[in-house]
């Protein structure tokens, strides 16, 4: 038998490595395999930060499984058909009967599994991903939920009713520590340590400092209000299923206390487990479409300047540039702030929200299929339970509210640092009137082109 990692570097809570040990009986090391595929990535926009963070689990994953006598190899191959011929290879000579893995959810993936089960090679899959297995949650016509609410109301009763299989740790019979050793600190993701840090002291730390203010402090981009953990849930290198049984220990009553601050964190859990359901049912998501069919036909704008500006932090919009510079200098961004780019983009200069889930995925650590995909339509008002269109977020008010004194927009914009409170939201009067020459004219007006934006996808 033979185990192959994809989206699940990991060894706690991993139903395929668990079947694994309990059915292999050979006493040679267990094989498993895990394709580092860079072009492969590449065709799906993944940024170079996101491989970095995965290849630095993948060498401590190797370290780590070496205990349980499993030889886990890296192999370098181009494309999901080099890892076909290769497994293909691999079976017929090493005499493996069986592939066991966890599933991934997106179209190109299962396309690749399923042409090697046509292959004749049995496949088994498990499902590491989520909390409660996908499809199980859905309304009284069987149909999966169009709207949050109450999806997550049929999540919780799910949750409460069947629980959900947590599998644990691998206990080491060795005395070998299970922490790997493997030291990166010139790499490009290094500012984000390994799982085992996260799962030793940043949770736990977030659990007991952090998330009673999460509800208050969740929207502030200058604050590190939130857990930090999306890099690990988008690479799977920390389980779902973990992080809730986490939260459990340290709130019982979590599940039932939906008035509490840490109800909060919790519902952007399950944000997340609502949008990798969505694209398990509509796979077309995966195909660039548009959840709401009727918006498959807007005319959008393919302006490569104004593109370009929103790109690179030149809109002229402190907030929306400060953001832009976030994500180009770190590989993440805040959420409040992606909320805000992604209307900026789509509603303000109405170019083509893809672009922008696109240009996302290829600069975010915790790019993730689902999840941006999910974000960039409800911010375009394509998708499923999406911000009407008709709501458009201004960003000289979105700054004001949520970086009021302008800390935020100084860090990523040190040309503003001298520019007042009053006027660092929109400081553009008073440079005009200082003929000042730092910063850059807005690209487009904002009551103009909240205008615009209403007409346009009213047609
Ligand atoms: C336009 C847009 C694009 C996005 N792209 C991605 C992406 O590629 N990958 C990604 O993981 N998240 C994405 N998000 C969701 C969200 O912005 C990030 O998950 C969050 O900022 C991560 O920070 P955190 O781990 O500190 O989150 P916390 O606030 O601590 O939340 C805990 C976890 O819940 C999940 N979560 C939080 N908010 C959301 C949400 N709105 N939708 C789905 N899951 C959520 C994440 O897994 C997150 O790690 C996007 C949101 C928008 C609006």
């Amino acid at each position: 038998m033979l185990l192959w990692f994809r989206n699940d570097l990991r060894s706690h809570d991993n139903p395929a490595l668990q079947y694994f040990l309990k059915n292999n009986t050979c006493n040679t090391p267990l094989k498993a395999v895990f394709f580092i595929s860079e072009p492969q990535w590449l065709l799906h926009d993944w940024s170079t930060i996101k491989i970095d963070f995965i290849k630095r689990h993948a060498a401590a994953l190797v370290e780590e499984l070496a205990p349980f006598n499993i030889k886990l190899d890296l192999v370098n191959v181009d494309s999901f058909g080099d890892q076909i011929a290769y497994l293909r290879a691999l079976c017929e000579q090493e005499g493996f009967q069986e592939i066991v893995a966890n599933s991934e959810v997106e179209f190109n993936e299962q396309q690749r599994d399923n042409a090697i089960v046509n292959l004749g090679i049995k496949l088994t899959l498990f499902e590491a991903d989520v909390i409660v297995p996908k499809g199980k949650v859905l309304n009284l016509s069987h149909q999966m939920y169009k709207v949050f609410t109450p999806f997550k109301r049929a999540w919780l009763t799910y949750v409460k009713q069947h629980g959900f299989d947590y599998l644990g740790k691998l206990q080491s019979t060795s005395q070998a520590s299970l922490s790997p050793t493997v030291q990166s600190p010139d790499s490009i993701s290094a500012h984000w340590p390994l799982v085992h840090e996260v799962e030793k002291h940043v949770l736990p730390l977030f659990f007991a400092e952090k998330i009673s203010d999460y509800h208050d402090q969740r929207d502030i981009p200058s604050i590190k209000g939130t857990s930090g953990l999306s890099p690990y849930l988008a690479a799977g290198v920390i389980s779902p299923r973990y992080v809730l049984m986490s939260l459990i220990n340290a709130y019982p009553d979590i599940l039932i206390a939906s008035d509490s601050e840490e109800f909060s964190w919790l519902n952007e859990i399950i944000w997340r487990e609502f949008y990798r359901n969505l694209m398990f049912h509509e796979q077309r998501l995966c195909k660039h479409q548009c959840f709401n069919e009727k918006y498959q036909a807007v005319a959008w704008h393919y302006n490569d300047a104004l593109f370009d500006a929103w790109c690179q932090g030149k809109t002229g919009y402190p907030l929306v540039d400060a953001a832009m510079r976030q994500l180009n200098q770190t590989g993440w961004m805040h959420n409040r702030l992606r909320m805000v780019v992604a209307s900026f983009l789509t509603k303000h200069l109405l170019i083509d929200w893809r672009l922008g889930e696109k240009y996302f995925m290829s600069r975010l650590i915790d790019g993730d299929l689902a999840s941006n995909n999910g974000g960039w339509q409800w911010a375009a008002s394509t998708g499923c339970d999406a911000q009407p269109y008709f709501r458009i977020f201004n960003p000289i008010r979105q700054s004001e509210r949520f970086d009021p004194k302008g800390y935020f927009i100084r860090k990523y914009l040190p040309e503003l640092a001298s520019v007042p409170d009053k006027n660092i939201h929109f400081p553009h009067t008073l440079i005009e009137k200082n003929k000042l020459n730092i910063y850059w004219p807005p690209v487009v007006d904002h009551k103009e082109a909240r205008l615009k934006a209403l007409a346009f996808y009213k047609v």
